[in-house]
């Protein structure tokens, strides 16, 4: 199927890129987003709204993910640009008054004691300013000492996706493992028990209904709190094809599979993706 004849439309009824004013659209210029990098389908509705997810760890990943539009590049050396994307990150979230921002990073299998004190230390600086920090990150090979460093900085919420099934992770994400990913839930959820778990994955790669129904009842047997599902987008040529765009009604009765295994949030949807009105998810979740 071809994924940009098929694509279903976003539609929004918030006007696009309307930044509240000049110096909070300068506040992007010197901070990646990768709202941008990975051509994220909501990216002028969040945008409308001021919230990004800002990038860290530089532009090139170490990882070869088949879905994502992120260059895979050796990268630059994490110490040579940590302190400035340190920076420029703070200045970013002040201009903007954000009271929550989620973080997440390329992958840096190079520096990953480096990529997870950066991490950490930007997640204190966002907190000291009152701002309530989400975190997307990697897998860390699930070095306990990495994800340590990372959980004690005092993130809301540790995200980490499982991108899709267990049968197409291998080619999906080949450097990822799927159990490795669940096994780093397992580990949050035992040694940082109020940290709330979230996870996402994209539908459209080819899965059937058995297998999704499997990495639900796997996500559960994690204790990841907050499942968000979404159409799998094909970012351009270079990624893998979209097997199949999911209706209405069959996103509905995804939603239904995650409602009955009692998840304490979850976003389902055709544009749906981890961030996804993050802030407001989680502010439902604290309200029950
Ligand atoms: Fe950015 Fe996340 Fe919104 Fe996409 S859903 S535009 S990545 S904040
Ligand atoms: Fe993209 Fe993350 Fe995979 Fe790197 S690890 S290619 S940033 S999805």
């Amino acid at each position: 199927m071809s994924a940009t004849a098929e694509a279903p439309k976003k539609t929004t009824k918030r006007i696009p890129w309307s930044f509240d004013n000049e110096t909070q659209l300068l506040q992007y210029q010197n901070v990646h987003t990768v709202c941008e990098e990975s051509r994220c389908p909501n990216r002028h509705e969040c945008s409308s709204l001021g919230i990004a997810t800002f990038l860290i760890g530089g532009r090139e990943c170490t990882r070869a993910c088949k879905f994502c539009h992120i260059a895979t590049a050796k990268p630059v050396p994490l110490a040579t640009i940590a302190e400035k994307e340190h920076d420029d990150i703070l200045r970013a979230a002040i201009a903007g008054k954000y009271d929550y921002l989620v973080i997440t990073s390329v992958a840096r299998d190079d520096d990953e004691a480096g990529l997870a004190a950066h991490f950490a230390r930007i997640t204190r600086s966002l907190r000291a300013e009152g701002i309530t920090v989400e975190l997307l990150i990697p897998d860390f090979h699930n070095r306990a000492e990495h994800l340590a460093v990372i959980a004690e900085a005092g993130p809301a919420v540790i995200a980490h996706n499982l991108e899709t099934v267990e049968r197409l992770s291998p080619s999906i994400r080949p450097q990822a493992a799927y159990e490795r990913s669940l096994q780093l839930f397992k580990d949050l959820k035992a040694a940082w028990p109020k940290i709330i778990r979230k996870s996402a994955f994209m539908v459209g790669l080819g899965e059937s209904d058995g297998e999704v129904q499997q990495l639900l009842n796997d996500m559960k047997s994690a204790s990841i709190d907050i499942v968000s599902i979404g159409q799998y987008l094909r970012p351009s040529a270079e990624q893998a094809e979209v097997v199949k765009i999911y209706t209405a009604s069959e996103f509905e009765e995804l939603e239904q599979s995650v409602v009955a295994r009692d998840f304490l949030a979850h976003e389902v949807g055709p544009f749906v993706r981890s961030s996804y009105m993050a802030k407001d998810t989680l502010a439902k979740l604290n309200a029950e």
